[in-house]
């Protein structure tokens, strides 16, 4: 397809449309200037990084990067506005996140327009990170004070002993985040950060730093004090460690290989983490499948974002019964996907991210076919449409000895099996190391959820492939298994940046024996009590 012509606050339209049949964007100076002005740097001490658009290879910016001096002046900073910070209300922290909120989608063009060009995702993909920004801040803004209200339990002795437990912030919230939804997971984690008390210092992947600059930016226009969220630029270990060795708790967003070595560093350091990491997320099509509404479902799970969403489906298993008929649908509707590396909405499939994407899904792809897996559609790059284009590819035939058998692909690749029974089903989509997001096609939702509880994954989704588990705020989110450790969003994704405190107050008779009895008789008088409470069935 042929790029149509960018517009938007950002751009300055083509650079050569004549000559060059793809679209050529840039961004305007100044406001490349203004975002990258955000990176904690010391200016013109350091080298910066070239940031390319994928679409079509052209410089958008050069982004400082931070030295690890830099980063220890970004903790110490996060550290001073923080402590100001744990003494506002809820009630206050809520106000700027529904301001927040509002401004995100009010600027919702800019921010589409800018994950398109740094990712080269379809735009329809970027509009899901703005409404899933907005829709974690709604959230967190209208339920953080009943999740971080100090509870009252029952005391020790009951009428003589109070306890209550109070949600003290961390501190500093590092959140280390990847490219591949650039704008919603260098956000989301930190939201209900913020809303606990905390200050964030974020390191976005280096593709996508303009991005996760612009959140910054959004946030301190909502109200939010400079210096409560910093963004360092770098590459992942040169500041992730610096990082690392000053935050009191870690969010990371990535593949399970980075996520094994920091959660070795937030070991060593004896503080929390949370890991959302790596899926080959299975997808089950039962035989009483509506099977029209499971293609439908099957092409957005495997091939939204390119397949590079870790919840994305790259295994599919289908009952025997419905097999030929679902395969003939998920084909042709696969094939009916609008290609075009473009900011457009008539895009359904935009590229993928890098030459290093584009290297290993064909990799993936190459191996399966010279082992003798079947390309039913796509099983090629497109280089006429964008230099890291790929098409959305199902395979057959796959086996144990090929790659994109067991390792995430994380690109539009994926594979189709036969089944003849449930639990076989059951048994092979539970292969492997992963537990990230799993999906089960069924007329009979009761069926659906019973078979849930079966699979080892950390969200399961009945007729849907990730939304409605992920895109309700509400409900836990993250990996079992080699996929994570810990949730994002509902109550766990807030109360994990907290500590808890218990406050134990004492009245009448101290916990010893009264003055005058001995240490036996106050023996027996507990045994008895104990019994008492065990009785009454106290906990
Ligand atoms: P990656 O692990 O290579 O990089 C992720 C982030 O970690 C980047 O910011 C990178 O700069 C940083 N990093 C890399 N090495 C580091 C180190 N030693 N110390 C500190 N930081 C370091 O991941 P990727 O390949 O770029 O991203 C894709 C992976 O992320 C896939 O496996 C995908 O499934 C996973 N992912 C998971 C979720 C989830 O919610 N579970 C969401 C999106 C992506």
């Amino acid at each position: 397809m042929t790029a149509s012509s960018p517009r938007g606050p950002l751009t300055d339209g083509p650079r050569d449309p004549e000559h060059d049949p793809r679209a050529s964007w840039a961004l305007e100076p100044d406001y490349v200037g203004r975002l990258t002005g955000r990176v904690v740097a010391t200016p013109g001490a350091q080298p910066t990084h070239e940031v390319r658009s994928p679409l079509d290879e052209a410089p958008l910016a050069h982004v400082p990067q931070s030295t690890p001096q830099d980063v220890e002046r970004a903790l110490a900073r996060a550290r001073r506005v923080q402590e100001a910070w744990s003494r506002t209300s809820v009630a206050e922290r809520s106000r700027m996140m529904l301001r927040f909120h509002d401004l995100v989608l009010d600027r919702q063009d800019e921010i589409t327009e800018l994950v398109c060009l740094e990712s080269g995702k379809a735009r329809k993909d970027a509009f899901l990170e703005v409404a899933h920004v907005a829709m974690t801040a709604r959230y967190y803004a209208r339920t953080s004070a009943s999740h971080l209200a100090t509870r009252r339990v029952p005391g020790m002795f009951p009428g003589l002993t109070r306890v209550d437990v109070n949600r003290i912030p961390k501190g500093v919230v590092g959140i280390i985040s990847p490219w591949n939804y650039p704008f919603t997971l260098a956000l989301c984690d930190g939201l209900p950060a913020l809303m606990a008390g905390n200050a964030v210092v974020a390191k976005p992947d280096s593709q996508t730093t303009l991005t996760a600059l612009l959140g910054a930016q959004l946030l301190e226009e909502a109200g939010f004090p400079a210096d409560l969220w910093q963004v360092v630029a770098g590459q992942g270990a040169e500041v992730g460690t610096p990082l690392i060795a000053g935050i009191d708790y870690l969010c990371f967003t990535g593949s399970t290989a980075t996520g094994k070595v920091i959660a070795q560093q937030c070991a060593e350091r004896l503080i929390g983490c949370s890991l959302e990491l790596g899926g080959k997320n299975p997808m089950l099509v039962l035989r009483d499948a509506p099977v029209e509404r499971a293609a439908e479902g099957a092409v957005r799970g495997a091939f939204s974002n390119s397949g590079q969403l870790c919840i994305s489906m790259e295994r599919m298993y289908v009952a025997d019964q419905v097999y030929d008929r679902f395969v003939d649908r998920f084909v042709a509707r696969t094939q009916a996907l609008a290609l075009g590396a473009s900011t457009d909405w008539e895009v359904d499939m935009g590229t993928l991210i890098s030459a290093r994407q584009l290297e290993a899904v064909t990799a993936h792809v190459e191996d399966a076919v010279a082992k003798g897996a079947r390309v039913l559609t796509g099983g090629k790059a497109r280089p006429d449409l964008g230099p890291y284009y790929y098409e959305p590819t199902v395979l057959e035939g796959v086996t144990p000895d090929m790659a994109c058998f067991g390792t995430e692909t994380f690109g539009p690749v994926v594979s189709l099996y036969r089944f003849h029974d449930e639990a076989d089903a059951v048994a092979r989509a539970n292969q492997g190391s992963y537990g990230l997001n799993a999906s089960v096609y069924t007329s009979d939702g009761t069926r659906g959820r019973e078979l849930a509880r079966q699979l080892k994954a950390g969200t399961v989704n009945v007729n849907e492939p990730y939304g409605a588990a992920f895109g309700t705020l509400a409900a836990p989110m993250g990996g079992m298994r080699e996929s994570g450790l810990g949730r994002r969003q509902g109550q766990e994704g807030i109360l994990r940046y907290t500590e808890t405190q218990s406050v134990g107050t004492q009245r009448g008779l101290p916990i010893r024996p009264p003055a005058g009895m001995s240490e036996e008789a106050y023996a027996k008088m507990m045994t008895v009590s104990l019994r008492l409470l065990n009785k009454l069935g106290r906990a």
